[in-house]
């Protein structure tokens, strides 16, 4: 039994606040069992003794069923409630209250529950302890004969004895809490470590793997190179090419193996350089317009002309970055396009942010698997991705490249139609040229399909240091065309041994070599007393191709570097830039690869926005506004016995008013579905990177606005927002956020912004009569019914988001209109005179004219737009309906 409770207790197999648990019941139980003992010395009565030894047995049951059942806590939370609600004050009362241990007994509860219980109980049961203790000590003053006296010597025996024993239990179970919690964090610290430790091996262990496996791949694809450059048959030459295929995709898997784990382990470091953007573009613009082509796809490139020339950042990496998405883009798309565009965004002193945007026509990717797109090894939609290669290893690698970047990656796509992925790069400018549209376009080497050496060196002498015999071998074979003269040695000493008996221009360095590595042997090489290579060019082979090894080999003074496995131009083009120019016969450009299209995407250019502003055909803009800004409607609907038209689109306002003289024609208007939204939305990301909607104020009817929040839901970059008005009112917000956009203010600026006017903007108008309003449910009709026998003409007006009816005007049409206009200008020191909008419906020229000629009476506008408004607003207020809106001054 003993080796039972201690195994609970220091048996590290348990929980924590099991062990606590178990250790302070026994503790409590223990000074229960010795007061006890204390209070049959002292003379308590038979019956009181009974009662506490009930009691105590009661709270040891259920101490023992709660361990055993391993319910503690809810163990902890009955016994609490006993001993603050029944023991303690049952001890109060019957240890003689103040004048004894009881007090004592109080804090003891409190310490107790403070131990066992945690969050919202705990504080209850503290509160308790404090309640209980507070009626206790009022009942014992006000009613003393409910407290059972002691003498003066039991008193202070009594309160002595408990303030003994409560002092050791308290600081007992402090001191195991502490032991027990250091024992914990010195736990924890030791599993930190151990799994430190084994991160490190694995790294290392993929480090060396991916070494090792390089090294035969080098082989492989070398030599298939040598077969390729030859004359062979068609069935030869297409095994080659598979073979060829096969080794770069192993290739590809090992680098992406080594990523990750460098990642994860947080050992990926970045190292940026100055690049040329259109080197860089060009090259992407090479490799995946030729894979576009071979898949029957259309491949589109759309470069900003103010991206700057050149940038300092980890171009390896971008490129990385932006391989992958492509290739995503392409390996998920059957027909149709994929478009690149890159984009200039913020701009702060000498950092920019980068956009590039890919966009394709493919499968599309399911709502519901987005949230699950960067993890790691997760491939979604399996079923209907199970016969396309992949390893779901991709977008994660991206993702933690970008955050290491700190940029961003969002996506957007509609399933079934294609999805669109944007990643934002901070980088930094290198002077203030931007890049030149015509270099970037797809370049080829500067020869015909048949192989042929770029140049030709009968007298130039090459030394190639490896320890690996094949590496020796293939670096051999492929210079054969060049006809320079090449040697080899296996270790460093060989090639010091060699260096200083003969001259060569060029060497090719392997870094990793036992004994004595690349470094050391290029540094002797050129420091040789007596050597013949101190002036030799000196290029390091290597098999680590990331950028980190990149800066290594350039801190070491290597006069060029070539990653494993070799590619034979890039080393034909390596050794020719390297030879001194005397000894080399030059069949190609020795320049840059000469640029075979430069694209016609690039002449006319479809320009991407950054931000969109769209909203809903409420907003009752003017033509001339709408496309000024560039901005897009999605229509509400008007429904009639005739069936659903589009606002604007398909129905005019005259023709419907006119219907709806006919108090039995039924004509309803209805905001876009969900659905609609969607499709909307996708339409209007294939213009812009990211959308700001400016919807109708939902609590004026109906509104698009909740339709829209569930379909941006599908989307990274919809912003939809309250417009908090309607009609012109929120024709004025949506021209805020363009403003805004134009400035290249981000959605989430424009939210703040727009969230700050909303108040500002004034929207109000005056009607004929309310019937309209109560044929589409927006008032009763008896209010109706009233207004119009009375002649009172209702002013409606938007605030805080809902449709109130401001004032009554009585009297002639014009006579309630010059109230009304006079009431809406209201203060006119707090009237932005910018802009008016004057928004009718069903209201003669002539009486345009002179509602113009009074609001101007009373205040000059810079820009006054009348507007006629929409069906869809018409059909809700009925002819003879105007409005003002404009913006009140900050
Ligand atoms: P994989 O190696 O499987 O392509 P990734 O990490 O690159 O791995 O992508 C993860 C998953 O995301 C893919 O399996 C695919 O289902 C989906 N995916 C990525 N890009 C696209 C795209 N452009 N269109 C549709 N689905 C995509």
């Amino acid at each position: 039994m003993g080796r039972k409770w201690k195994n609970l207790i220091f048996g590290e197999e348990h929980p924590l606040q099991e062990r606590l648990f178990v250790l302070i019941i026994l503790i409590s139980a223990l000074c229960l069992v010795v007061s006890l003992v204390a209070d049959i010395f002292l003379g308590t009565t038979l019956r009181d003794l009974l009662v506490m030894l009930v009691l105590m047995f009661i709270l040891g049951a259920i101490a023992a069923f709660s361990v055993r059942r391993k319910r503690t806590h809810t163990g902890a939370v009955v016994i609490s409630a006993l001993v603050i609600f029944v023991l303690i004050p049952f001890s109060f009362f019957v240890g003689g209250g103040l004048f004894g241990g009881p007090p004592i007994w109080f804090v003891f509860a409190g310490m107790f529950v403070s131990l066992i219980l945690s969050g919202k109980t705990k504080y209850f049961f503290l509160a308790a302890d404090l309640a209980v203790a507070g009626i206790c000590y009022v009942v014992a003053y006000s009613g003393p004969a409910f407290l059972r006296e002691n003498t003066v010597r039991v008193a202070y025996i009594d309160s002595y004895a408990a303030l003994v024993f409560i002092s050791l239990a308290v600081s007992e179970m402090m001191s195991f809490a502490i032991r027990l919690f250091q024992k914990e964090s010195r736990r924890a610290e030791e599993q930190r470590k151990e799994i430190q430790a084994l991160n490190d091996a694995q790294n290392r262990f993929f480090s060396s793997m991916s070494h090792e496996i390089r090294t035969p791949i080098n082989t492989i694809i070398g030599l298939n190179e040598m077969i390729l450059r030859e004359d062979v048959s068609e069935e030869v030459a297409e095994d080659a090419a598979n073979i060829r295929a096969a080794s770069n995709m192993l290739l590809h898997l090992i680098n992406d193996i080594l990523d990750m784990s460098k990642l994860e382990s947080g050992n990926m470091q970045l190292a940026p350089v100055d690049y040329r953007t259109a080197d860089l573009l060009s090259e992407l613009a090479t490799m995946f317009s030729a894979r576009a082509r071979e898949k029957g796809l259309e491949f589109r490139m759309d470069v900003a002309p103010e991206v700057p020339a050149e940038l300092i950042g980890d171009d390896v990496r971008i490129k990385q970055i932006l391989i992958n998405v492509l290739n995503n883009a392409v390996k998920y798309t059957r027909e149709g396009s994929v478009t690149f565009s890159v984009q200039c965004g913020k701009r702060e002193g000498n950092s920019v942010t980068l956009i590039y945007s890919v966009e394709d026509t493919g499968i599309g990717i399911r709502k519901d698997s987005i949230p699950f797109l960067f993890n790691a090894f997760k491939r979604v939609d399996e079923d209907r991705n199970r016969l396309i290669e992949g390893t779901g290893l991709g977008l994660s690698i991206v993702k933690q490249l970008v955050d290491l970047m700190g940029g961003a990656i969002t996506v957007n796509s509609v399933y079934t139609q294609g999805s669109t992925f944007l990643i934002e790069l901070p980088q930094q400018t290198v002077g203030e040229e931007t890049v030149d549209l015509s270099a970037i376009g797809v370049r080829r080497s500067g020869r015909s399909t048949a192989y042929r050496a770029r140049f030709e060196a009968p007298e130039a002498r090459v030394l190639m240091v490896d320890d690996n015999a094949s590496n020796l071998l293939v670096a051999g074979k492929l210079l054969r065309g060049t006809r320079v003269q090449v040697e080899t040695a296996s270790s460093g000493e060989e090639a010091l041994r060699l260096t200083q008996e003969k001259v060569f221009h060029v060497i090719f360095m392997d870094h990793m070599m036992p004994e004595m590595d690349g470094g050391e042997c290029h540094r002797r090489i050129l420091a040789q007393t007596g050597g013949r290579c101190r002036e030799a060019k000196v290029v390091a082979l290597t098999a680590n191709a990331d950028a980190e090894s990149r800066a290594l080999y350039e801190r070491e003074g290597f006069d060029g570097f070539l990653t494993k496995p070799i590619d034979g131009d890039a080393l034909e083009k390596e050794l020719q830039s390297q030879l001194p120019a005397e000894l080399v016969r030059s069949y190609a450009p020795k320049d840059e690869d000469l640029l075979e299209e430069s694209m016609a995407w690039i002449q006319t250019p479809r320009r991407k926005r950054l931000v969109a502003v769209t909203t809903e055909s409420t907003a009752d803009l003017p033509r001339e506004l709408l496309e000024r800004y560039g901005i897009e409607e999605i229509p509400h609907l008007v429904v009639t016995e005739h069936g659903l038209f589009r606002d604007v689109e398909d129905v005019e306002t005259r023709g419907l008013l006119a219907y709806m003289e006919d108090p039995a024609h039924s004509v309803r208007t209805l905001a876009p579905d969900a659905e609609a939204h969607e499709s909307f939305f996708a339409g209007q990301l294939s213009q812009a990177n990211s959308i700001v909607h400016v919807a109708l104020a939902p609590g004026v009817g109906n509104s698009g606005y909740p339709a829209a929040r569930e379909a941006a839901a599908a989307f990274d970059n919809v912003t939809v927002l309250d417009s908090g008005h309607l009609s012109s009112g929120q024709g004025l917000q949506v021209l805020e956020a363009c403003r805004l956009a134009e400035a290249g203010k981000s959605p989430a600026e424009i939210a703040a912004r727009l969230e700050k006017t909303r108040d500002l903007v004034h929207t109000s108008f005056i009607v004929d009569n309310l019937d309209y309003l109560a044929r589409a449910g927006q008032v009763r009709s008896g209010l109706a019914r009233i207004t119009r026998a009375l002649t009172m003409r209702p002013v409606l007006a938007v605030r805080g988001g809902g449709l109130h009816l401001e004032k009554l005007c009585f009297g002639s049409r014009r006579r309630a209109w010059r109230k009304y206009i006079r009431s809406a200008l209201g203060v006119l020191s707090e009237v932005d005179t910018a802009e008016l909008f004057i928004t009718y419906t069903g209201i003669a020229a002539r009486d345009l004219r002179w509602i113009r000629e009074q609001a101007e009476a009373h205040i000059r506008f810079d820009r006054v737009y009348f507007q006629k408004a929409s069906p869809t607003v018409s059909v809700n207020c009925g002819p003879g309906t105007f409005g003002l809106a404009f913006r009140k001054r900050e």
